[in-house]
């Protein structure tokens, strides 16, 4: 070893003793022809002093910020006045006697000894200094923390750890698939999982009864907001489970994981709330809500349904509801502020948006002369709306409506703080529906994916109205987002089937793509059920970072480069050959 101990943890108890410590330089000054360098390595910092009179002054003199010195000498105490209580070694320093400078370092081009305001695609070119940063640092330790955990929980309970292919087929979660071209089997592809959904289920009709995976997904999707072309699940598969056990072995897992890797962390409440789908979607116009703060959306459809407001009543009359929320405190917006909204409200495909404030000088808003004082009493009694509070009505179809409150009140949420920032606060969002009508594609998609369980009592809406069918699919949501996705499966040939064609797959297509999950369907499948929640964004979240590219260690940028490699790239001409790919550049 080029070291007897590491930079972070020398305390007083090593005073007296001779150390070699190996590391990067973190900070250098001189004072008065004394030389002080912070070495770093990633337990921490502790203070190297080299005095005029030491034979290595001029090595220590010469390192510059990230040389990586070895560097020998004693523990003693720091004189004293000189402590330094915001370090956990900053009662002692290393009086230098040894240096040995092990590696220079060129001029970094940007501070790891602080967090400075760096481009990202800077930070992303020069990863491997960006994770220098003591904050990357506890990224990737933090997130190994987590895994960990995982690991060791889901053991105890009985799962195994199972590896499967990367090199596969089609396995659809809604994007596309990046495909690998076979050079033995010319005009052959193999598709990256997009998860290892079906050969989780395929381990379960081999009798692995308890299955486990720190598992690399793929989605080639349009990089919007933020994601990634690979990331990372913890993916999982039961046999002979019903919905509630997957979500109890859940809760139980991120209960317990919570103080032991994140302890700054709160859990909301407990046991975890539990909507259905139509539930979530209604009270807080998301399928994903943030419950850390009320602000829950009303439907006023019933005050308004004689109302002369012809706006709300063309609306309701044509099937469409009234709904609000209430913006605390936010009476006094000014006109410009209001337009603001309504600017937000049209992004979610809302036609306007009509406001009353509560001031001190009576009802205003811009729909202060359309609704009566009965009505704005009636409206204020069910929400619950106080003086100087800002009510926010859309009067649209129920979706659009729930759609456009559920983004203003998230809009409100950091506008106004209201969200504890400490809070974790995990939910259920269960009942889905089992299929959504694309209207681009004039059929029917599977909301979650083609192997989640319908309701057995649905099963005969298949031919009658497919849209009502709800399916036995489950989220688990956190602080407005989608932490897990999971189902229970179907494990029948039969209705796998059905589910396939109502998807409009063909029945060559189907047996292509699929024949193998129905062949094994029918070798005794148990039934069994599963989740898969993101180890990234849950990393993110615990972290209290922005976006799940500071948890990542090497990520791509939001256009799905990696800059530091430059990946993708062009392939030299001979590879394509020996790959039988001929490309044809887009005009
Ligand atoms: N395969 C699903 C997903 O990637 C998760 C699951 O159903 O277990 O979202």
């Amino acid at each position: 070893m080029y070291k007897t101990h590491n930079c972070g943890e020398l305390r007083s108890s090593h005073i007296g003793q001779q150390v070699t410590l190996a590391g990067w330089v973190h900070r250098h000054r001189d004072h008065g022809g004394v030389t002080f360098i912070d070495l770093r390595d990633r337990s921490g910092l502790v203070q190297i002093v080299a005095n005029p009179a030491n034979p290595n002054l001029s090595v220590i003199q010469d390192a510059r910020s990230e040389w990586v010195l070895q560097v020998t000498g004693l523990v003693r105490r720091r004189p004293e006045g000189a402590e330094n209580p915001s370090l956990p070694t900053g009662e002692v320093e290393v009086d230098l006697s040894e240096v040995v400078v092990l590696n220079p370092s060129k001029p970094l081009p940007f501070l790891v000894n602080k967090d400075e305001d760096t481009d990202e695609n800077v930070r992303l070119k020069y990863r491997y200094l960006d994770l220098r940063h003591e904050r990357m640092q506890r990224n990737l330790v933090l997130r190994h923390k987590v895994v960990k955990f995982m690991r060791d929980y889901l053991d105890r309970q009985g799962f195994i750890e199972v590896e499967t292919p990367m090199l596969f087929k089609t396995t659809p979660e809604g994007a596309r698939d990046y495909l690998v071209p076979s050079r033995v089997h010319p005009g052959c592809f193999y598709a990256l999982p997009q998860s290892p959904q079906q050969l989780k289920q395929l381990l379960m009709v081999a009798g692995v009864e308890r299955y486990f995976q720190i598992a690399r997904c793929f989605r080639d999707e349009d990089l919007r907001g933020d994601r990634q072309p690979e990331f990372t699940q913890l993916d999982l598969e039961m046999s002979f489970v019903q919905r509630d056990d997957v979500l109890d072995l859940m809760e139980g897992l991120f209960t317990e994981m919570l103080p032991a890797v994140a302890p700054h962390k709160r859990l909301f409440s407990s046991p975890w709330p539990r909507l259905s789908y139509q539930e979530a979607m209604d009270r807080y116009g998301s399928d994903k809500p943030d419950l850390r703060f009320e602000m829950e959306l009303y439907d006023l459809s019933d005050i308004f349904a004689h109302s002369g407001f012809m706006v709300f009543q063309n609306v309701l009359r044509s099937g469409g509801v009234v709904k609000c929320i209430v913006a605390p405190g936010c009476a006094a917006f000014t006109r410009k502020e209001v337009d603001e909204l309504t600017g937000l409200a049209r992004e979610q495909g809302a036609k306007g948006l009509a406001t009353l404030a509560l001031t001190a000088e009576g009802i205003k808003g811009t729909a202060q002369k359309q609704i009566t004082a009965e009505e704005a009493q009636q409206v204020s009694a069910r929400c619950g709306a106080q003086p100087g509070d800002l009510i926010l009505f859309i009067a649209d179809t129920k979706a659009v409506a729930n759609k456009t409150l559920g983004a203003l009140r998230l809009h409100f949420r950091d506008r106004l703080a209201l969200a504890d920032l400490s809070m974790m606060a995990f939910a259920w969002v269960l009942d889905f529906p089992m299929f959504e009508w694309s209207e681009e594609d004039k059929k029917w998609d599977a909301a979650h994916h083609p192997f989640t369980m319908p309701r057995m009592e649905d099963l005969d809406k298949f031919d009658t109205d497919p849209g009502a069918i709800l399916s036995d699919a489950y989220d688990m949501v956190c602080n407005g987002y989608e932490m897990a996705s999971g189902s229970i499966r179907i494990h029948r040939r039969d209705i796998q089937l059905k589910v396939f064609q109502m998807l409009g797959l063909q029945d060559t297509e189907i047996q292509q793509k699929f024949g193998h999950m129905l062949e094994a369907f029918e070798y005794g499948c148990p039934p069994h059920g599963g989740i898969a929640p993101g180890i990234d964004r849950l990393v993110m979240l615990l972290a209290d970072e922005p976006n799940i590219r500071e948890v990542i260690a090497f990520p791509k940028n939001q256009a799905a480069r990696d800059l530091m490699a430059d990946a993708p790239s062009m392939a030299a001409e001979k590879q394509l050959k020996e790959l039988h790919i001929r490309v044809q550049m887009p005009e």
